[in-house]
């Protein structure tokens, strides 16, 4: 019978799920386990230098019932399909744009196109300015998000302020938006059927606003924007032509949360964006 995972540990799988997913390890496999094993591993307190959840939890992985947890049913699908994308829409000119865009608005509505619909407080569109110059692209609403409908608006939203800041920028100044405009559940990574129905929506506010530079946040943004599967270590650090576009691909603010080190490289990241932009190092550091 499948065993209800208290919330911290649920919340640890999770995080440990997305930590391997923005190194851009996608594959997992279920190893077969002894229940005897489990129920003792389970069951045991931790002990100092023990991991502080089961690596091999059934629960994660296993089969969904009928009444099975999203999350724990195959966080990551990598062999399910990616859409292709459409083709490149014809331009809008800067004066119609903020309007196109409320027209993709008006046309998404009260959607309910996909199961993420089911859990969202708020749909969450975009921010930002219909004729940005840059635009950055995340994964889906959080929990901040859903509550405001707005972008980026939590914690990992700060520190994305603080990057666009660093490069000399104001948040008004950027556009951004995400892959799933409703919020997975416990934030699990959007599933590809999930991604598929609603990118549509997402290409066309890239093709009404027509960035120079597009910055895919994270492996999900990267995946969806690209049509193609690949680990974040071999997109990042070089313009990919994209729609007419440049498209740059470093780590999720979430991610660099939870890995700060990794600042340093994406960092480097934005500064080939700001490079692509003619923006000056000096400006970044008024
Ligand atoms: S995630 Fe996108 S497609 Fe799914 S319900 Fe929300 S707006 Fe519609």
């Amino acid at each position: 019978m499948a065993r209800q995972l208290d919330p911290a540990t649920r919340n640890a799988l999770v995080e440990r799920v997305r930590f391997y997913r923005d190194l851009g390890l996608t594959e997992f496999y279920r190893r077969p386990v002894d229940p005897a094993l489990l129920a003792v591993e389970l069951d045991e307190p931790q002990t100092s230098g023990a991991p502080s959840f089961p690596l091999a939890s059934a629960e994660w992985v296993g089969d969904p019932g009928p009444h099975s947890d999203p999350m724990e049913d195959q966080p990551i699908s990598p062999r399910k399909s990616i859409s292709a994308p459409p083709e490149i829409a014809a331009g809008v000119p800067a004066a119609d744009r903020a309007a196109a865009l409320q027209m993709i608005r008006d046309e998404i509505g009260d959607c309910a196109r996909c199961a993420l619909h089911k859990g969202r407080n708020k749909l969450v569109f975009a921010d930002g300015d219909p004729n940005a110059r840059l635009m950055f692209v995340g994964e889906g609403p959080g929990a901040d998000e859903d509550a405001q409908g707005l972008p980026f608006v939590g914690r990992a939203g700060q520190l994305l302020n603080n990057m666009i800041a660093a490069m000399g920028l104001k948040r008004e100044q950027v556009y951004i938006a995400n892959v799933v405009k409703c919020r997975p559940p416990g934030n699990r990574t959007p599933e590809p059927d999930e991604a598929n129905t609603c990118m549509p929506f997402l290409f066309r506010q890239i093709d009404v606003v027509r960035p120079q530079v597009l910055v895919a946040l994270g492996a999900t943004a990267a995946t969806y924007l690209l049509g193609h599967r690949q680990p974040l270590a071999g997109l990042r650090g070089r313009v990919h032509p994209f729609r007419g576009m440049q498209l740059i691909v470093t780590y999720h603010p979430a991610f660099l949360l939870r890995d700060p080190r990794q600042k340093k490289e994406a960092w480097a990241d934005l500064q080939i964006a700001m490079k692509e932009l003619g923006l000056s190092k000096a400006a970044s550091s008024r």
